[in-house]
């Protein structure tokens, strides 16, 4: 490729979409990133992107060429796209994401179908998320079972500010506690959900994922301190045949299941994420 075609000149002094996007691909951005923070910075819905490419030959002009240039650059240093545009889809809901909380993954995704497998759509059952974050888990679960009474946690104060805008948004009447895992949670649950930290604190692949609170990463020298914690805490908090699901690291799985087997739980049993790996692990108490 010459020169002239990794970045574009600007004709007249004004880029086109398609040289804009060009230019913002061949500085390292992933096309699909690329054209969400020019629909972001167009003021345009994430869900346009059929009309990026109707109007790849229009001229951007100054001032959203302004507003998409600290865009760029954001994302080109590692910044989740979720904070940049400060939202994210999780399980068709559209929430409010910023640094104070993890960037849900799709792959947590895994954990909510499972989660629903075990959720009665027409009769109440309890429900707790340990850790909520942006409340994704949570507040997915109470939009598809609007019966359930979904409770949630989380250890830090910021995160519950996120999770708590983000269910008044979407109206969703999840009921927010303030707590290290169980400690101190009252009731007893059907069913205790939770996509705790679990990287291993030497992992270095903590060192890409800088702009995300460390709280919400890494756990322990094995990565499994809390899940070990909650694990240990759940039975006092779970009505008998009640189920513990947790979403773990990719190689975790068996390391999870031998927890629960050693606490003496049943049905100890792991479900795989959109890649095939075994990312969640779960298990019935006895
Ligand atoms: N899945 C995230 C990652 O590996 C970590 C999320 C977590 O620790 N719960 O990037």
């Amino acid at each position: 490729m010459s020169d002239r075609s990794v970045r574009p000149e600007p004709v007249e002094g004004r880029w086109t979409l398609a040289q804009s996007l060009a230019r913002a691909q061949a500085q390292g951005l992933e096309r699909i990133d690329a054209q969400l923070l020019h629909l972001f910075a167009l003021g345009r819905a994430p869900q346009e992107r059929a009309w990026l490419i109707a109007h790849d030959n229009d001229p951007l002009d100054e001032a959203t060429l302004a507003r998409l240039e600290p865009l760029l650059q954001r994302r080109a240093t590692g910044e989740p796209l979720a904070y940049i545009t400060g939202h994210k889809e999780f399980f068709g809901l559209s929430l409010q994401i910023d640094g104070r909380v993890l960037d849900p993954r799709p792959d947590t995704e895994t954990l909510v179908e499972w989660a629903l497998e075990r959720m009665p759509p027409s009769a109440v059952c309890d429900v707790i998320d340990l850790g909520t974050g942006s409340g994704a888990i949570a507040l997915a679960l109470q939009q598809q079972r609007p019966l359930a009474r979904v409770r949630a946690v989380d250890a830090s104060v910021d995160a519950l500010a996120v999770a708590r805008t983000n269910a008044e948004r979407l109206q969703l009447p999840v009921y927010f506690i303030h707590g290290h895992w169980l400690q101190g949670v009252e009731g007893r649950f059907d069913l205790i959900v939770s996509n705790p930290p679990y990287i291993r604190a030497d992992d270095p692949h903590l060192a890409a994922l800088t702009h995300e609170p460390l709280q919400a990463l890494a756990s322990g020298e094995d990565g499994l301190d809390d899940i070990r914690a909650i694990i240990e805490q759940a039975p006092a908090c779970l009505k008998s045949g009640g189920w513990l699901l947790l979403e773990h690291g990719h190689d975790q799985a068996e390391a999870v299941h031998a927890l629960f087997q050693q606490a003496g739980w049943k049905n100890v049993q792991s479900r795989q994420d959109l890649a095939g790996i075994a990312r969640c692990t779960g298990a019935q108490k006895a």
